[in-house]
């Protein structure tokens, strides 16, 4: 603003000694131009951002969880709504490899990538460049930690599966916190290592399912934290899995007191594992755990005020569809697939710059919408 009244200033006292019919166009102008600035101005960027994937979410999940939870959704409270493109650089059907690495990154790459690209080259995350800059970062999950969604922040690998090998990139970071399954990644490994040994001697506190609820873990005051809620797999919330709300908000907090600003990623996993299983039930039992974690995500955020929460999922999975004969007690479903679909996916935002995500882009100007609500320089001409 100070620059741009100096500006002004500068103009005026240029156009000062012209002719008075130039000077009372360029006045004219001048004052236009102040305004659309000013406006522009006044919406301030957020410190930080939550950014929530529902892995496999398509419009029909969405919609199946809203009727089956009296008509309403928490995502009703974000105004802000586009599309994005989720096909991968290799195959118009995206994996969730590839649909993660355009998010965390911003490239298109081949399904099975974990930020690397075309030529398996590891291309810079989000999330490290959140720690570069000092913002406090996070990953929760109902996956394992190790799943392709949260390891395409912070690992880089040729291949999703490579489980030993992305745990070990945890320890390569300086990421303030995760919560997610998959311990057995981290201390029953073929190389022998003790994962979760290291981050307690990097200064971690870490806590798992078999030693401790994740409730009574109270977290030391600016503690870097790991925990793991199973040893593989997390069970699916029909069968008694309900961490991700508490996950999530247990981050939130300890993200937030570090005080600099931070990037967290939460993850529903198993909507996708519905659409695999072909399973409408387990579709919506997970659609709306995510969505209820999601109301207490914005809950925080809109008293935060400094947040901007954005929503999407990585691709549609099932090719699931509602079909004549549903009603609200008994959806009556259908399914043309047991793998991921290639329709466009919503997204929604709410918060500061929320404005940013209207439209229909690719996947991967998701990433560099983020970066930008956060004012960090454009780097899309050197990618
Ligand atoms: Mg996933
Ligand atoms: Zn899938």
């Amino acid at each position: 603003m100070k620059l741009l009244l100096l500006t002004i200033a500068t103009f005026l006292t240029f156009y000062g000694c012209n002719t008075p019919k130039k000077m009372e166009t360029q006045v004219e102008s001048t004052t236009v131009t102040t305004t659309t600035s000013s406006v522009r101005s006044a919406v301030k960027k957020p410190k930080n951002i939550i950014f929530l994937v529902g892995d496999g979410m398509g419009l029909s999940q969405i919609t199946a969880g809203m009727y089956s939870n009296q008509d309403k959704l928490n995502l009703e409270r974000m105004k802000t709504i586009g599309l994005h493109k989720s096909h991968a650089a290799n195959s118009l059907v995206t994996d969730s490899a590839a649909g993660a690495t355009a998010f965390a990154c911003g490239q298109k790459t081949y399904n099975g990538a974990i930020a690397v690209d075309i030529d398996t080259l590891p291309i810079s995350t989000i999330l490290e460049e959140a720690e570069m800059k000092m913002l406090a970062t996070g990953l929760v999950s109902t996956s394992t930690i190790v799943h392709a969604t949260p390891a395409s922040y912070i690992a880089h690998n040729k291949y999703r599966r490579n489980y030993e090998e992305i745990a070990a990139d945890f320890l390569k970071t300086e990421i303030d916190c995760f919560i997610g399954g998959g311990a057995k990644y981290f201390n029953n490994r073929d190389d022998g290592r003790d994962l979760l040994q290291e981050l307690r001697d990097k200064g971690y506190q870490v806590g798992d399912y078999f030693n401790n609820e994740l409730d009574t873990m109270k977290i030391a005051e600016g503690k870097n934290f790991a925990f793991l809620t199973s040893l593989d797999d997390p069970l699916p919330v029909s069968q008694g899995r309900d961490y991700l709300e508490k996950a999530s908000l247990m981050a939130i907090n300890a993200l937030d007191k570090k005080d600099n600003g931070f990037f967290l990623m939460i993850e529903g996993s198993q909507i996708d594992w519905g659409g695999h299983a072909n399973d409408a039930d387990f579709i919506v039992s997970e659609m709306i755990d995510f969505d209820n974690t999601l109301g207490a995500v914005l809950d925080w955020a809109e008293q935060d005020g400094e947040t901007l929460v954005v929503v999407t999922a990585d691709h549609e999975t099932g090719g699931f569809a509602i079909q004549k004969g549903s009603t609200r007690e008994k959806l009556v479903t259908a399914f043309t697939s047991d793998y991921h679909t290639a329709e466009m996916i919503c997204v929604f935002a709410h918060g500061p710059k929320e404005e940013l995500f209207r439209g229909i882009y690719d996947n991967t100007a998701i990433y560099h919408k983020m970066r930008e609500a956060y004012g960090w320089p454009d780097i899309t001409a050197s990618k």
